[in-house]
């Protein structure tokens, strides 16, 4: 049995509340706190790769995500009116919608026993070396044995830990995405291509629904009037006639259904932690969104922490242990995003048979056990 017995895990996003429930199922007492005041996943969709499920499927939570969400087989690409231009097999997946994955984990974390906190985070903390001791936003204080800090790409503890060098830096695109009904032609990894070299992507995110996303390149971190979001996005789709491009649309009358970001990517360098304190999901790695992988490492970090923490007995071998089962397999999937959105900066068209290359490549990859 590890020396570690009380942990105090900072942020209940996807790697968060994997992790809550993964050391809690390992008999560790787990403290998970978040700084929004409740459980509220924005409204988009995720795509649970093959080894997301295999990683989910390890602690038993694969099952409620293939029954919320909508399970696919296939990449098919289609022309920007709409027609079919290739199909082909892809690793078995499963869409959902964030929220739902949300309350799938964290209710998973609290049926075990997690002590779930909302509206709260970390004033300060003090590494005595055999515990951290912490003090609240709301003054409570408490002393742990480890503190994981789960606070994703922008997190303030890694900044705090690790020093500001490790904050993320901008990948030379933005995200736009939104939710529609699905209609029948999304029913796999869909791609609609534009003559222009412009990419829509949507995959199912349960029998009903689908999740769209776009993806814009610039030089500079881009700004758009927020409140303008779902007219800038019409916008930008105005060449894609494809009915299913057109019907998704049509659902988007409020720029509150349009979440729009520019995408920053970060990998600290291993070890993950310092002293008792160590850094899981997007504050470790957060990669560009072109594997489908950041938040599936997130969870494979979560169940490789556990294990690492059951299976040792100090906090120093486990956490070695854990960095060095994490940091190669990460690094991988890091590069090959970054690289995929490179491809799609530089040529879109001319490089789109060396992306589907690096893409099946690291599909494999992702295969391998973890
Ligand atoms: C456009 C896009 C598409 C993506 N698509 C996919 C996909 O299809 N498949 C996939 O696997 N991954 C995908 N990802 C990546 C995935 O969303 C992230 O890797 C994943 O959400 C990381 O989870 P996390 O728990 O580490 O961080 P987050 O989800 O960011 O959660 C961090 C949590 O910490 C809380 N927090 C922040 N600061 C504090 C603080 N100071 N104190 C307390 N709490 C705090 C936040 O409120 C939040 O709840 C995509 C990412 C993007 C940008």
């Amino acid at each position: 049995m590890n020396e570690i017995k009380r942990v105090l895990i900072v942020g209940s996003g996807i790697g968060g509340a994997t992790a809550a429930y993964a050391l809690r199922r390992v008999g560790i007492d787990v403290h998970c706190i978040d700084i929004k005041p409740e459980s509220s996943s924005a409204g988009s969709g995720i795509c649970l790769l093959h080894n997301t499920l295999r990683a989910l499927d390890m602690i038993g939570l694969a099952q409620p995500c293939l029954e919320s969400g909508m399970r696919f087989e296939s990449f098919l690409q289609f022309d920007s009116a709409g027609q079919l231009l290739r199909s082909n097999p892809a690793p078995p997946s499963c869409g959902i919608r964030r929220p739902e994955l949300a309350r799938i984990l964290e209710s998973a974390a609290k049926n075990a026993g997690a002590v779930m906190d909302h509206g709260l985070t970390v004033e300060s903390l003090n590494d005595r070396g055999d515990c951290v001791e912490v003090r609240f936003s709301d003054g409570r204080e408490a002393t742990y044995d480890l503190v994981v800090a789960a606070d994703g790409a922008y997190s303030k503890l890694r900044q705090q830990v690790f020093g500001a060098d490790c904050g993320p830096r901008f990948a030379g695109q933005s995200v736009w995405r939104f939710n529609a009904p699905r209609p029948d032609q999304v029913e796999g990894f869909c791609l609609y291509r534009s003559p222009s070299g412009r990419t829509v992507g949507s995959f199912p995110t349960s029998k009903d629904s689908c999740y769209i996303f776009y993806l814009e390149t610039s030089k500079e971190p881009l700004r758009i009037p927020e409140d303008q979001a779902h007219l800038l996005i019409r916008e930008r789709l105005a060449e894609y006639v494809a009915p299913a491009v057109r019907e998704a649309l049509e659902h988007v009358t409020e720029a509150k259904q349009v979440i729009f970001r520019p995408l920053d990517v970060t990998l600290v360098p291993a070890p993950w932690n310092r002293g008792r304190v160590v850094l899981m999901g997007d504050a470790a790695h957060a990669p560009t969104p072109q594997m489908t992988s950041g938040g599936g490492m997130a969870i494979e970090d979560a169940v490789v922490l556990a294990e690492c923490l059951s299976t040792t007995t100090t906090a120093r071998e486990a956490l070695a242990a854990y960095s060095a089962r994490r940091f190669d397999r990460v690094k991988v999937i890091c590069d090959a995003s970054f690289q995929l959105c490179q491809y799609e900066q530089q040529d879109p068209i001319g490089n789109r048979e060396k992306s589907a290359a690096l893409l099946l490549q690291t599909y494999q990859y992702l295969g391998q056990p973890f």
